[in-house]
C-alpha cells in the first residue's frame, strides 16, 4: 500500500485468535495458486480458482472490489512488481517468477498474504532474488518483537537484500491487518534500528518486502494499478500477517498444519 502516518489499532488476544481463520483462508488460497501456476496458465485462471477456494471455505476476496481493484488476486510476473490485474492475456511460460499476492476477509477479519512462485525451470538469479527476498520477510517478522520498534523490522530487510546487492522497493510497504486491510501502522522495508514506533503486544502487521534484482526504483503503469521496476528487472513480494506478542511473533496467515515455531 501507499504510505500513511497514523496509530495502530491494538488486538486482544481473543480478537488474534478469531484473526487466525482469515489467515488461514487466504494462505490456502496462495497454496492452492501456487500449486496451479505452471506455465500454459494465464492469472485470470489463477484469479477464478482463488476466489473459488476462498469462498468455498466461507470467506469473501478482500481484494475484489477494494478501491476499484477487479481481481481475487494480485498476479504480477517478472519486472511486475505489485498489484498486477489477473488477465487472460497474461499466460505464465517457462523460467516466469509470478508473485501472488491473496486476501481474504472471513468473520469480517482479513487475512494478507503473498508468495513469488517459480515457473518451471527459473535462472540462478532469479533463483536467488526468491531465495533472499524470503529470507527477507523472515528477517523481517523475527525482528516484530516487544519492545523493538518499527525501524528493526525495516533495518533487518533492508540490510539483508542490500548485502546480497538488490534493491528495496520504498514506495510501497507493509501495514497493519485487522477490519481493514490496510491499517496503521505503515512498515516499511527500509529503516534505521531502534527509530520509529515502538512494537507492543496486539500489533497486526503485514510484512512484504518487494525486492529488486536492479534498481529499487519503480514505475507506476498507466492502468493505475501495476507497478514494475524502472529498470525492466525481475521483482520478488513475499508477505506474511502476523501478530506482535509478548511470546513472540506469531503467524496468522498460515494454514495450521503449516504453523511452526519462531
Ligand atoms: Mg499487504
Amino acid at each position: 500500500m501507499r504510505r500513511r502516518r497514523e496509530w495502530p489499532i491494538l488486538k486482544s488476544p481473543g480478537e488474534i485468535e478469531a484473526m487466525k481463520e482469515a489467515g488461514r483462508v487466504s494462505a490456502l488460497a496462495l497454496r492452492q495458486v501456487g500449486k496451479a501456476a505452471k506455465p500454459g496458465v494465464s492469472t485470470w485462471e489463477l484469479d477464478l480458482l482463488a476466489e473459488e477456494v476462498i469462498r468455498s471455505e466461507g470467506g469473501v476476496p478482500a481484494f475484489k472490489g477494494y478501491g476499484g481493484f477487479p481481481g481475487s488476486i494480485c498476479a504480477s510476473v517478472n519486472e511486475q512488481i505489485v498489484h498486477g490485474i489477473p488477465s487472460k492475456g497474461t499466460v505464465l511460460k517457462e523460467g516466469d517468477i509470478l508473485s501472488v499476492d491473496t486476501g481474504a476477509i472471513v468473520d469480517g477479519w482479513v487475512g494478507d498474504n503473498a508468495w513469488t512462485y517459480a515457473i518451471g525451470e527459473i535462472d540462478d538469479d532469479r533463483r536467488r532474488l526468491l531465495e533472499v527476498t524470503e529470507a527477507c520477510m523472515w528477517a523481517g517478522i523475527d525482528a516484530a518483537r516487544v519492545g523493538g520498534r518499527l525501524g528493526d523490522i525495516g533495518y533487518a530487510v533492508q540490510s539483508l537484500a542490500e548485502s546480497c546487492g538488490l534493491g528495496v522497493v520504498r514506495e510501497y510497504v507493509g501495514h497493519g491487518v485487522g477490519r481493514d486491510m490496510h491499517e496503521p501502522p505503515n512498515v516499511p522495508n527500509y529503516g534505521r534500528r531502534r527509530t520509529g514506533m515502538e512494537l507492543c503486544a496486539g500489533m497486526v502487521i503485514a510484512i512484504e518486502p518487494m525486492i529488486n534484482l536492479g534498481t529499487h526504483k519503480t514505475k507506476a503503469m498507466p492502468d493505475g494499478w501495476l507497478v514494475c521496476t524502472r529498470d525492466g528487472k525481475p521483482s520478488a513480494h513475499f508477505e506474511k500477517t502476523i501478530a506482535i506478542t509478548e511470546d513472540g511473533p506469531v503467524l496468522l496467515t498460515v494454514e495450521p498444519e503449516r504453523r511452526r515455531p519462531l
